[in-house]
């Protein structure tokens, strides 16, 4: 018998599409404007729920990257720098704003195009990206508090690249601090999920903001790589894979140009045996499957102190009973779709990695998929080793690994051993051993007795190969400065 067998069935609650507004068409945001790519060329965007196509977009090319570097390089000259950091801050107040105005359209594109559920599009992405405005307005015009007796000068134009998990919410993390301290953006989104970057270019259009202040272009990863060799290109912020972050450093070695990457990760999520063992089960479901495990800080390993191994996972196998795969608009979904077909296949690959290891894997009956787009149950690899590919390499997908351990020293060794360090969680009821454990793990952050928790007023960003540079918090506005 399953946990389900206790548990209501949810009539479907679909969150109204109608309202959200896409054009069949998207061009380039440069210089102001909506303009056609010097390409030509156009892209297909998805529902990844579906596989319907929602949009066109543009792609583009170099000649296209050159124009928003320029527009951008030009707004930073005659207008931008020269700006007070008071009337900055009114128009990144005014993205903020506008951004909560319309946080019911962009939640519902964020999950159209993403495939994220509603819940997660409309309670976390969409606020905590108003939020990210807000916060950054704020240090505009108090830079020389944030670093005393130091004159901060912006850097000039910053290129920012983004990936597909946290679409709007990357936008934000990247763009906000940047105009807070005075420099001008060229940020191209992901290419499965470009929609809410572009509705943000609207919003900056209707904001008045100044032209070429923020340029907003689509493509793939070659339009990355002209962004990054631009030589009017003074700052790099990326997020995404390790592999690309690392071409990138290659990229612009010998040159002056400024580079925080924030990039994999494969985060421990540590069980005592002193810990509220039913928080902590909510606390790792939270941590790995909603959001489909597509978070670089995702609780993808879990570690369990031997005594409370069985309960946990026996507690952890009754919740997966009940979590509910589908249609990202409605309003029960707990997992929506997988980003894209490719990263399904990838997800995919590791399941198989994963029996091919001899790990025993658990996928709970109870859960029913969709039968068209890309989805994926929530599943355990449970006896997991340290030298598995499973506990080793990122699979950004709902999976989760589980080790045992029996002492702090062995699951803090067994935590940091890893090329990554972005994230890490911890469950207990003792104070002293969060705080032993925090000082010692190689990660970013951690986060006790919680999991995933963000805040525009706290720092994020990892160790080792999962990047340098922190974004958020005071620190996020240092690597948009020079002295
Ligand atoms: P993910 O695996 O999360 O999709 P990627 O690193 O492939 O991560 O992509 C993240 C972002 O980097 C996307 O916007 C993508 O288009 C861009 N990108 C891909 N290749 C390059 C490159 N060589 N140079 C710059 N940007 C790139």
């Amino acid at each position: 018998m399953t946990a389900s067998n206790f548990t209501w069935e949810y009539a479907p609650a679909p969150e109204a599409k109608d309202h959200a507004k896409i054009k069949k068409q998207y061009d380039l945001f440069i210089n102001g404007q909506f303009v056609k790519p010097q390409s030509k060329k156009y892209f297909e965007t998805i529902n990844p729920a579906n596989e319907e196509v929602l949009a066109q977009v543009a792609e583009a090319n170099e000649k296209d990257v050159n124009a928003a570097v320029t527009a951008a390089k030009t707004a930073y000259d005659k207008y931008w720098k020269k700006l007070s950091g008071a009337e900055r801050a009114k128009y990144i107040f005014r993205i903020a704003r506008v951004i909560q105005e319309r946080s019911r359209e962009l939640a519902v594109i964020e999950s159209l195009n993403g495939g994220k559920a509603i819940r997660e599009s409309r309670d976390f992405d969409i606020p905590t990206a108003a939020n990210h405005f807000f916060y950054y307005a704020g240090w505009a015009d108090k830079l020389e508090y944030a670093f005393p007796n130091r004159t901060p000068q912006s850097l000039g134009v910053a290129a920012q690249i983004i990936p597909w998990n946290f679409p709007l919410l990357m936008a934000a993390w990247k763009i906000a601090p940047a105009l807070a301290t005075g420099n001008t953006v060229v940020l191209k989104p992901a290419e499965s999920t470009p929609l809410t970057a572009l509705k943000l270019a609207e919003i900056i259009q209707d904001c008045d903001l100044p032209p070429g202040v923020v340029n907003i272009i689509t493509g793939f990863g070659n339009t990355g790589a002209a962004m990054v060799n631009h030589p009017q290109v003074n700052k790099i912020a990326f997020t995404g894979s390790t592999d690309v972050g690392k071409i990138i450093q290659k990229a612009i070695a010998g040159t002056d140009k400024k580079l925080t990457l924030e990039l994999g990760g494969k985060a421990a999520n540590i069980v005592f045996e002193d810990a509220p063992i039913n928080q902590a089960v909510e606390g790792i479901v939270n941590g790995i499957f909603f959001n489909q495990g597509h978070v670089c800080c995702a609780g993808s390993r879990l570690f369990v102190q031997e005594g409370v191994a069985d309960e946990v996972i026996s507690k952890l196998k009754a919740r997966m009973d009940t979590l509910i795969v589908g249609d990202p608009l409605d309003k029960n979904t707990d997992i929506g779709a997988i980003n894209s077909k490719e990263q399904l296949e990838k997800i995919k690959s590791y399941l198989k990695i994963g029996v091919n290891e001899g790990l025993e894997i658990f996928q709970s009956d109870a859960c029913a998929l969709p039968k068209k787009g890309f989805f994926c149950k929530p599943t355990l690899f449970i006896g997991a080793a340290q030298s598995n590919r499973v506990v080793q390499e990122e699979i950004f997908g709902p999976v989760l690994t589980i080790q045992t351990f029996r002492t702090i020293e062995e699951v803090i060794e067994k935590a940091n051993n890893i090329p990554y360090g972005l994230s890490a969680g911890v469950w207990t009821d003792k104070g002293s051993k969060i705080f032993n454990l925090t000082s010692k793990m190689r990660a970013g952050v951690v986060w006790a007795n919680t999991y995933n928790k963000f805040d525009p007023t706290s720092p994020f960003g990892g160790y080792k190969e999962s990047g340098f540079g922190r974004e958020g918090g005071l620190h996020g506005l240092m690597p948009y400065v020079k002295f």
